[in-house]
Order: structure tokens, then C-alpha cells, then sequence
């Protein structure tokens, strides 16, 4: 605070509700700090009712937290040669631009100095224009260090092949990240065709020009990565930014009414239940959800399955830009699986409170797509996972969770990259009954009492983020 006047921090997160959401939940951690804290988003091209309702309910309960909207643009969508959402993702923030512009410059006009500008890490290509307006730009990370690690690593990927690493045989040693098989890089970095390529690959040089990277995860829980970006290893020909580990970042319940499932699993025994979902964008095909019926069935567990209906064949972005319509649960589960397993299983259809449903009692094992995201809500509610992962970065946060932390399982698929019911079956015992998925669940628990200790008072997040705070 300068001259009785609180300083402005903004905040500017890409589209989509996953990152607007770890946005508006790291500008309530600045709640304590006399800020005036101010989240500028994007008139977003898909997913506008859900978000619209979300801010107007931070906004009522937060009411220090404002929320200015950047005036709708239209985009050339059908364009894109690439079928990765990403793509889109970077075609609109780039169109926002001038607006984002506009409105730093409406800001910093009024008399109140503007301390920073936190950027998501799609939204890369501000810092450059803040930094000529002397606004100090900042990054949060989204994900975890070792994904970082390996963005940061790309351009070097990059620079010593000409093929795409989707055809690249031989294993990949990046500092920070675990050994792992170079199709482990994150699904838009695989084709050197495409578009989505050439924006994280321009993103990943552009991100360490930034002041400093905030980043969703703590000190104990990713140490290999931490050390190698702390190290310089992952930037070889130039200065590493500040990092800041302040996480973890969650959404403590995101319920908002009441849920039939939530009642079920008061009805349920301890820790006895195994929920499956797979983030806000994950689809399978109508062969793929019956394994996986026919497997949970084989696996006599209690299960509460989000199930969504496959994406449709003339979408090319399976789905990822607009809502996909209910299931019709009779059409894609085994004829009698509903009723076969009513006494022990639910079917969720679409959509449901999972940060609510991994804190429950009763929740004994998560199957997960591995999104950042899910992981950190597991662990924060001390649940193990099995891990599928199926876009994005998730085959590394797999890597790092199955090989490194040693806190999920994974899944096996077939050539074809179909999952089948005798896998699903197999690795949901081992999550709920065997001595390996005894040992997932300590350390699970030892990692959410880390994870706790990282944010209340003398722990390493919370200073890190007072440090941050302080140096604005
Ligand atoms: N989520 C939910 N219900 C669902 C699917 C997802 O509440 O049926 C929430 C989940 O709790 C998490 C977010 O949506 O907070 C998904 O984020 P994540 O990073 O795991 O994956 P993404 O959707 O970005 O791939």
C-alpha cells in the first residue's frame, strides 16, 4: 500500500472453467494483503453459462474480488487445421489481446499503481506488452513443476530433432521429469504439424521472460523438478525465473446444491467406494465405457461413476468446444448393469461435485484422467488413484504419479489404446485390496498432512506466497 491507496494485482486467466476457476481460488489467497484484486477475463466461446453463473457467485461472496469482462469477439473457429483444443485456445487469447491491452491501459490510468499481472501460462504473449507499460508480469502455472520442467525443456526437444515426437523411439531424460517415453510429452506437442505445436513451443521460450512463475504444488511434493528448475537445468541458455510453489490451489467444494450421489455415499461404508472421473473434457467411445462396466462389475467393488456420452464422429474437437449431450445410459452400459450393481454402484450422468465426492468418508480410490487439477483434490482429501490419463499433460503427471510419488497405479491399454475390463478389474483390486494399494493409500495420507502443512501459517507455501505478496 503507497500512499494510503491499495495497489492493484490482476489477474488474467485463459479460458475454459478448470483455469478460471485455480485463477479466482489463487486471487482469493491474496484475500489478506491489502490488494485490490481484480480477475479480467475473456468473453469466453464456449462454456459461457456455467462460468457466468461461477463469477457471479464469487462476486457475491467476495465481494473485494471484481470481475471486469472483455467485450466478446468472434472467431474463425473451422479454420484451424488442428484437432487439439489448445489451438483454439491460443487463437483466442491472441484475438483478446488488444482488448486485454485496452483494459491494462484503462486500469493503470486511474490513479492506482498497478502491482502485477498474474497470466495464465496460454496467455504468454502479454508480457511483453505489460513489461513496456511497467507492469510487472507474472505467470501462474496451473499444473505442476514437472510438467513445467518439461515445457521449459521443449525448445532444446525441439531444436535436436526433425521428426515428431509422437514417431521418436527412444526414451526422453529431461532434468526434473522421470525417464519416459517421448509420446509422454504433453498430446499438443506430439504432431510437429500442427498448429498447437509452434504455441507452446513459442510459449515455452517466451514464459521465462516473465518475473516470476506461481505454480499449484508445494515444496515436499515434486523435490526432482523443484531442484532442477532451482538449478537452472531446465533453461540451459538463459536465466530460470523465480518460482513460486504456493499450492496447493483447490476448490475446497464445488457442490453448489444437492446432489443424490452425495446422499448415496452417507449410506455407504467407509472408504469403501471407488469413484471414476475424468475431468471436464474426458470422453471414451461406447466400446470403451462398457469395459469399463463390465470390469467394475468382475471388480465387486462399490463404485460412483461419471459417465458422458462418446464423442460424436463429425466433431473434430471430440466434443472439447461445446457441451456433449446426456448419456443414454441404456444405449451404452451391458443390458443389466444398471440394475446388477444398484446395490453397490451409481452412475452419475455428465457431471458431478467432485471435490465434495473425493472428501467424502466414504471414498476409498479415485480413477482419474490425471488432470492437475484431480490430483491435487485426491491428495488433499488423502485418496489414491489409479491412473488413465487421456490429454494435455496427463501422461506425464502419470509418470511423476506412478513412478515418483508413487501415489497411484496405472492402467494398462492394448495396442489399440483400448483399456480392457479384465485391466479395469485387476487395478481396481489392487487399489482397494491389496497390500500395494495399502501402501498408495499412506503415503496418500502423508502427502495430504504435507500438503496441509505447506499452507497454514509457518508452512513453505504460504511463506512463498507472502514473499511474493511482500516483493510487489
Ligand atoms: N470436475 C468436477 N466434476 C466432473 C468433472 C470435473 O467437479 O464431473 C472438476 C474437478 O473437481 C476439477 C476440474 O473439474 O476441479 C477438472 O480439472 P482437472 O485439472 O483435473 O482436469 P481438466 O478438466 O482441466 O482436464
Amino acid at each position: 500500500e503507497k500512499s494510503g491507496k491499495k495497489c492493484i494485482v490482476l489477474f488474467y486467466p485463459s479460458p475454459g472453467m478448470g483455469h478460471l476457476v485455480s485463477m479466482v481460488e489463487l486471487a482469493k489467497r491474496f484475500l489478506p494483503y491489502s490488494f485490490d484484486l481484480i480477475v479480467v477475463i475473456a468473453e469466453p466461446p464456449y462454456n459461457t453459462g456455467a462460468t457466468a453463473s461461477y463469477v457471479r457467485s464469487v462476486a457475491a461472496t467476495h465481494p473485494s474480488i471484481t470481475f471486469r469482462r472483455l467485450p466478446p469477439v468472434s472467431l474463425p473457429f473451422d479454420s484451424s487445421p488442428s484437432t487439439n483444443h489448445e489451438s483454439f485456445t491460443f487463437r483466442f487469447i491472441h484475438l483478446n489481446n488488444p482488448l486485454l491491452h485496452q483494459a491494462l491501459r484503462d486500469i493503470s490510468g486511474r490513479n492506482n499503481p498497478v502491482s502485477a499481472l498474474v497470466l495464465d501460462f496460454f496467455c504468454y504473449e502479454s508480457i511483453e506488452y505489460a513489461t513496456q507499460m511497467g507492469i510487472p508480469p507474472y505467470i501462474y502455472y496451473t499444473s505442476g513443476v514437472t510438467s513445467l520442467a518439461a515445457f521449459f525443456n521443449f525448445p532444446t526437444i525441439h531444436r535436436n530433432t526433425t521428426a515428431s515426437l509422437r514417431d521418436i523411439e527412444t526414451e526422453l531424460d529431461i532434468p526434473g521429469v522421470p525417464p519416459m517415453p517421448a509420446s509422454y510429452m504433453p498430446t499438443p506437442v506430439l504432431d510437429r504439424e500442427d498448429e498447437a505445436y509452434w504455441g507452446f513451443l513459442r510459449m515455452s521460450m517466451e514464459i521465462p521472460k516473465c518475473r516470476g512463475i506461481l505454480v499449484n504444488t508445494f515444496e515436499g511434493l515434486e523435490p526432482r523438478a523443484l531442484r532442477a528448475l532451482l538449478e537452472g537445468a531446465c533453461i540451459p541458455d538463459g536465466p530460470t525465473p523465480r518460482i513460486y510453489p504456493i499450492g496447493p490451489v483447490i476448490a475446497a467444494d464445488n457442490r453448489g446444491g444437492e446432489w443424490e450421489c452425495l446422499s448415496w455415499l452417507d449410506s455407504q461404508p467407509g472408504k469403501s467406494v471407488v469413484f471414476l472421473c475424468f475431468g471436464s473434457l474426458g470422453l471414451f467411445s461406447a466400446e470403451q465405457l462398457k469395459e469399463i462396466a463390465i470390469g467394475l462389475e468382475g471388480s465387486e467393488q462399490r463404485f460412483l461413476w461419471v459417465v458422458r456420452s462418446p464423442p460424436s464422429p463429425d466433431d473434430k474437437t471430440a466434443g472439447r468446444l461445446s457441451e456433449p449431450p446426456e448419456p443414454d445410459l441404456d444405449a451404452l452400459l451391458p443390458k443389466g448393469f444398471l440394475e446388477r450393481t444398484s446395490e453397490r454402484g451409481m452412475v452419475v450422468k455428465s457431471w458431478a461435485p467432485q471435490a465434495a465426492i473425493l472428501s467424502h468418508d466414504s471414498v476409498g480410490g479415485f480413477v482419474t484422467h490425471c488432470g492437475w487439477n484431480s490430483i491435487l483434490e485426491a491428495i488433499c482429501a488423502g485418496v489414491p488413484m489409479v491412473a488413465w490419463p487421456l490429454y494435455a499433460e496427463q501422461k506425464l503427471n502419470k509418470v511423476f504419479l506412478t513412478k515418483e510419488a508413487k501415489l497411484a497405479i496405472p492402467v494398462s491399454e492394448e495396442e489399440n489404446g483400448l483399456v480392457t475390463a479384465a485391466e479395469v478389474e485387476k487395478r481396481l483390486r489392487e487399489l482397494m485390496e491389496s497390500e500395494e494399494g495399502k501402501g498408495l493409500r499412506e503415503r496418500t495420507l502423508a502427502t495430504r498432512d504435507a500438503a496441509m502443512a505447506a499452507i497454514t501459517v509457518g508452512g513453505s507455501s504460504l511463506a512463498q506466497l507472502t514473499e511474493f505478496a511482500e516483493s510487489l
